[in-house]
């Protein structure tokens, strides 16, 4: 940064020496010509007043000399006489531009380029009373000629102003940072010690971010204390009815019980790390997933048969109703999605309970609703069950097998489709949870399909 403004202010500066010799080389150039016409006019005056004493035109060159030339043109445009070469030899000048002014009004000028480089000659003629005409002529610089001559000074006075620019935008630049720079050394109080007003947005992105970044920290930090806890408890009770079968403290009876225990608890380990391993696959937020087309109603209708066997055991009905609802998904991970919902939906229910899974197409929106009329959530709880490891009862949840990453992972796999989630519970009287997909885009008729 402190190279790209210092760059920039030695561009800057060399731009402004290049205008402004440039600029003043053309103000200077058309005060001298200004300078130079008047001063000629004067010259013609005096010497067109001198002409009546003149017995001789030859006597005109009294007043010429190398610089100024002064020519004497007869009313037919026959030059009579001619400072800088021999009258005799010259042409007919009658067709001259100044000298035809001249004739017509009184006076007249042209300002030709010289055949000399760098030169123009600024001619100017006066009528004599006599109906000849008087013309002096100079040669003046033009505008390269100026240039030219005044390029080594402007050179150098470049060279000096750069050699400033050079030091002052190198002491500028660093005067800029330099707030910066200490601002950066205290992250803590960035946002009052602010240098510009510019940086203020850039701030608090920053500020942001770090909150951000330790939130996330906080997160994983809090989740792996989780894991350990919840793997613990299961490994404890393993660890323990295995010690007693090993020391032979359990009676042999009592064998087959402590071994029935071992497998439910290694059977709650195995969907623990399975469910753990789900949410950081879905937490990496793979790029390779793949999506295609997949009708919601289908996959309700999996859940229904993979459940089938557990509603037995709980007793609680589940039906399917609805119409094709295609999203743009990954098979695996809507499956999984309705799995939870209806899984838990049967979980957290009552003998004889219902649980009513439906899809709706409305509006450029594809909906999947897992309702059933079971035990509810308290408005206290419903914020919290997306959590990781959150359950209103836990010996509920861990005696019908849950994990409390169900729902968690369930919000992921919602967020990955740009779905939508949506909460309704009473306790007592049941829950009903709505996940809104944006309609797949090629089926942008609901009714087409
Ligand atoms: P779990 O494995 O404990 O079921 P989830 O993340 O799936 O974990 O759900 C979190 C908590 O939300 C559950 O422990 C339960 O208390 C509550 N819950 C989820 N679904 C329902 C439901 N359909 N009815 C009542 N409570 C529910």
């Amino acid at each position: 940064m402190e190279e790209k403004i210092n760059f920039r202010f030695l561009f800057i500066g060399l731009l402004s020496i290049l205008l402004t010799a440039v600029s003043i080389t053309m103000v200077f150039h058309n005060a001298f010509q200004e300078q130079a016409k008047e001063d000629l006019q004067n010259s013609a005056a005096i010497i067109a007043k001198s002409t009546l004493f003149l017995s001789d035109p030859e006597q005109l060159a009294e007043y010429s000399n190398d610089k100024l030339r002064i020519t004497l043109i007869a009313s037919d445009g026959q030059v009579q006489y001619e400072s800088s070469a021999d009258e005799a030899q010259m042409e007919n000048h009658l067709s001259r531009p100044e000298i035809q002014a001249a004739l017509q009004s009184g006076s007249g000028e042209s300002l030709r380029q010289s055949t000399t480089l760098g030169y123009d000659t600024y001619y100017y003629a006066l009528r004599l009373q006599d109906g000849k005409v008087l013309r002096v002529a100079i040669e003046i610089r033009n505008m390269y000629s100026i240039f030219e001559k005044a390029l080594p000074s402007v050179i150098l006075i470049g060279f000096l102003i750069l050699l400033v620019s050079v030091l002052l935008s190198s002491l500028l630049t660093k005067r800029l940072i330099k707030p910066i720079e200490v601002m950066a050394q205290h992250m803590d109080t960035m946002e009052e010690n602010t240098p510009y007003k510019e940086l203020i947005p850039f701030v608090r992105t920053i500020k942001e971010q770090q909150k951000k970044k330790m939130e996330t920290a906080q997160m994983r930090q809090e989740f792996t204390a989780n894991v350990s806890h919840e793997l613990k408890t299961p490994l404890t009770s393993i660890s323990g009815y295995a010690e007693m079968i090993e020391t032979g403290i359990a009676k042999p009876e009592d064998i087959p019980v402590f071994a029935e225990k071992i497998h439910s608890e290694s059977q709650r380990l195995l969907e623990l790390i399975g469910d753990i391993m789900k949410l950081s696959e879905l937490d990496e937020g793979r790029k390779d997933l793949f999506f295609e087309q997949i009708d919601l109603l289908q996959v309700a209708q999996e859940t229904q048969n993979r459940l089938q066997l557990q509603a037995q055991r709980a007793e609680v009905s589940v039906t399917v109703e609805g119409v094709p609802a295609p999203v743009n998904g990954n098979l695996k991970l809507l499956n999984e999605l309705a799995f939870n919902l209806c899984d838990n939906a049967i979980r957290y229910n009552h003998p004889g309970g219902s649980v009513a899974m439906r899809t709706v197409c409305e509006e450029g929106r594809a909906m999947l609703i897992v309702s059933d009329n079971g035990i509810g959530i308290a408005p206290d709880y419903q914020s919290r069950v997306f959590e990781r490891f959150y359950r209103v009862d836990k010996s509920r949840s861990k005696e019908t097998g849950g994990t409390g990453l169900g729902l968690a992972i369930v919000k992921h796999i919602a967020i990955q489709h740009h779905a939508l989630l949506s909460l309704n519970s009473k306790p007592g009287e049941g829950t009903k949870i709505t996940v809104s997909f944006p309609l797949f885009q090629k089926a942008a008729d609901c009714q087409q399909q």
